[in-house]
């Protein structure tokens, strides 16, 4: 089995150790052996829809979602939902888990459109959340999900963005520590088929082991059937996961 990942805006989307999600997804496939190619795509470069099973989107300052929803307003917008509908998965941190949604309105500024592909509208508030992010994963309710009941995602935020999900969208999780979504309604990211977006930097994946594994078997699907990934040691993720925890919960 061979995966190919894409990786989208690095330059301008990529912050807070956002790409350590794209290097988690890459060396947890090679343990099982599984060959891996990433490709970068950014601003006017143009998209090739048919070659990536997995497209990661990571988080960015306003300046930068304001160039990045230009060129999704043009043929690279097209690309990636036909992208998106032709099986890929995708993983959006924040800023660009916000222009997968309908809209995003900065705090200055005309909104910025978004994608479209997932249910979700995001406005600016005045007060930035910024901290740390425990998250009760809503599975197994969600179609598809191989969520290991009760699971738990950490990492931190920093936002200002409050985010609201529509009918088509569910919620990846409920709010434990932290903000999430729009501190208001306690949920966190969103997640529609294959696409999972959430505010959750850190990076994500390397100490939230069972969704990287998430969405590699969501990527394997597209070209190569059913996958069941063999059990990897996460004896030192798990540890990071849980002295996370528990940071997070000694300073709410
Ligand atoms: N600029 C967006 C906001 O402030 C996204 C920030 C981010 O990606 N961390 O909400």
């Amino acid at each position: 089995m061979d995966l190919r990942i894409a990786h989208l805006y690095p330059d301008l989307m990529s912050i807070y150790g956002d790409r350590g999600n794209v290097i988690a997804l890459e060396q947890r496939a090679r343990w099982r052996g599984i060959d891996v190619e990433t490709r970068s795509y950014t601003a006017g470069d143009a998209f090739d829809v048919d070659w990536p099973d997995l497209l990661f989107f990571g988080g960015g300052q306003d300046q930068g979602q304001d160039v990045v929803g230009e060129d999704l307003q043009g043929p690279n917008g097209d690309a990636l939902r036909r992208a998106v509908a032709g099986g890929a998965a995708v993983l959006a941190i924040c800023g660009g888990y916000q222009l997968l949604g309908h809209e995003y309105v900065p705090e200055t500024g005309p909104a910025i459109p978004g994608l479209g592909v997932l249910d979700v509208t995001t406005r600016a508030g005045k007060r930035r959340f910024v901290g740390n992010l425990v998250v009760r994963a809503v599975g197994p309710d969600l179609p598809g999900m191989i969520c290991v009941l009760r699971a738990t995602l950490v990492g931190f935020e920093n936002h200002s963005g409050r985010t609201y999900l529509g009918p088509a969208a569910r919620p990846l999780g409920r709010v434990l520590v932290g903000h999430g979504n729009n501190g208001e309604d306690k949920t966190e990211g969103a997640v529609q088929g294959k696409i999972v977006g959430c505010y959750i930097h850190g990076s994500l994946l390397p100490k939230n082991t069972w969704l990287a594994d998430q969405m590699l078997t969501w990527a394997l699907v597209r070209r190569h059937g059913e996958v069941t990934l063999a059990p990897l040691d996460d004896t030192a993720e798990a540890a990071a996961h849980a002295a996370a925890i528990k940071v997070a919960r000694s300073r709410p």
